[in-house]
């Protein structure tokens, strides 16, 4: 499972970092700080929810 962001359509809303604080940081402006885009298998449901939950579609998987 691969992360994929599309900095310019995060508005840092960090319902990602929400979901898996492991994967995701946003800092105070700007865009969202991916810290493993490769995340382990471990943490895969905590990723999809974190895709999902992302109001502006910013985030997507790649297998
Ligand atoms: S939830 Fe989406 S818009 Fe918000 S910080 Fe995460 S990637 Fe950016």
């Amino acid at each position: 499972m691969r992360v994929v962001l599309d900095a310019d359509l995060c508005q840092g809303h960090a319902e990602c970092e929400l979901a898996a604080p492991e994967v995701f940081s946003v800092p105070r402006r700007g865009a969202v700080d991916v810290l493993a885009d490769e995340p382990p298998a471990a943490l895969s449901g905590a990723v999809r929810e974190a895709v999902r939950n992302c109001p502006t579609r910013a985030l997507r998987l790649e297998d």
